[in-house]
């Protein structure tokens, strides 16, 4: 404690210029560590591959936009910041509408987590973004509803997603659809028809003498064969028909909407296709037949196996005649 005199007249007492100081000091510190929070998150926001965004919606002004927007949609931000429609004009035209749905969906729901589209880049190319997006302040009154989001490029992980899938379900030799996705095809085909009330027929493809074909020419030219004759089956569909390789050298098909009679037709024109193909092979030539067994939804059919077993059964009755046949079922 400092004993003060009123009377006394000298210069300001230490204490106060020391206090006056120290507070000067720690504005500066505080000055300083801002200084240092700013290079820290404007270095942060140059290097994080995400785009950060805030957007007024109610004048449709984009308020800020991280660098990432740049390398990203490899265009300036100044435009974007001008004009929203800059963003607009770089949606996928495709994915434009869904783009702006789940935008303004964010304004019932609080936040968007799950929204993709893609975007072409200046340069043409196409990228997939997550795009996801949050109010920051709720309808306060008097308060500009703000929206802000974070954009993540996620091409790479989306073609992955892709090519996953189509490991999934194609068959990696005559890339037709496989065994479990050509039955998750037909039975979702056979539920549609039971519902609607449509026709629907199944047909089963087996290749006549195949290990012989192996044992003559060998194994690849016996691949090349499954090749060929996936290609054919696939020509001779319809849209929305199914088609897969099922087992080694049998293949399937399913017909929605398709009569009995049309779908014999379509077999018919099958087995002339196929028996049409010439394989050569060490300058010998031969050709190939198949057996097919053909059937179609009856009313008390109650899952799409009760179509697959007379098919299968009718196809072994082809064999049976003497292979190179169709055979109703
Ligand atoms: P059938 O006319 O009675 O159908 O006789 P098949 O010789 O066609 O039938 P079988 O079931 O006796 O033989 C089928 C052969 O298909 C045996 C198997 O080695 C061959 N196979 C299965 N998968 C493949 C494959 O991916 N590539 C090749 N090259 N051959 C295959
Ligand atoms: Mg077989
Ligand atoms: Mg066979």
């Amino acid at each position: 404690m400092v004993d003060k005199n009123p009377q006394d007249s000298s210069p300001p007492q230490w204490p106060e210029a020391a206090q006056t100081l120290m507070a000067l000091m720690q504005a500066r510190g505080e000055v300083a560590r801002l200084s240092e929070r700013e290079q820290l998150l404007s270095s942060l926001l140059v290097s994080v591959n995400a785009v950060l965004w805030a957007f007024n919606w109610e004048t449709r002004e984009v308020l800020y936009v991280s660098p990432a927007y740049e390398r990203i949609f490899g265009r300036p931000t100044d435009p974007l910041l001008a004009d929203y429609n800059q963003w607009r004009d770089s949606v996928y035209p495709d994915d434009l509408e869904e783009a702006e749905r789940s935008l303004a969906s964010v304004l019932d729901k609080g936040s968007v987590e799950d929204r993709e589209y893609r975007i072409v880049t200046a340069d043409g190319q196409v990228r997939w973004l997550s795009d996801k997006c949050f109010i920051n302040r709720q309808g306060e009154p008097g308060q500009p509803l703000i929206i802000v989001g974070i954009a993540e490029d996620i091409t790479e992980k989306k073609h992955l997603e892709t090519e996953l899938q189509r490991l999934a379900t194609t068959d990696e030799l005559t890339e037709s659809s496989n065994r479990r996705h050509f039955f998750e095809c037909a039975n979702h085909e056979f539920e549609r028809a039971r519902t609607q009330g449509t026709p629907l027929s199944f047909l089963m493809l087996d290749i006549d003498d195949f290990k012989t074909v192996n044992d003559t020419y060998g194994h690849q030219e016996g691949d090349n064969v499954l090749q060929r004759i996936a290609e054919c089956g696939r020509a001779a569909l319809r849209r929305g028909d199914v088609f897969g390789r099922i087992g080694g050298e049998e293949f399937a098909a399913v017909f929605p909407g398709c009569e009995p009679g049309v779908a014999m037709q379509v077999a018919e024109r099958l087995q002339r296709e196929i028996q049409q193909l010439s394989f050569s092979h060490d300058s010998r030539t031969f050709t190939i037949t198949i057996s097919q067994g053909l059937t179609s939804l009856l009313p008390e059919d109650d899952s799409v196996d009760s179509l697959f077993s007379r098919a299968d059964a009718a196809m072994y009755e082809a064999k049976r005649q003497g292979k190179n046949r169709i055979i109703p079922g």
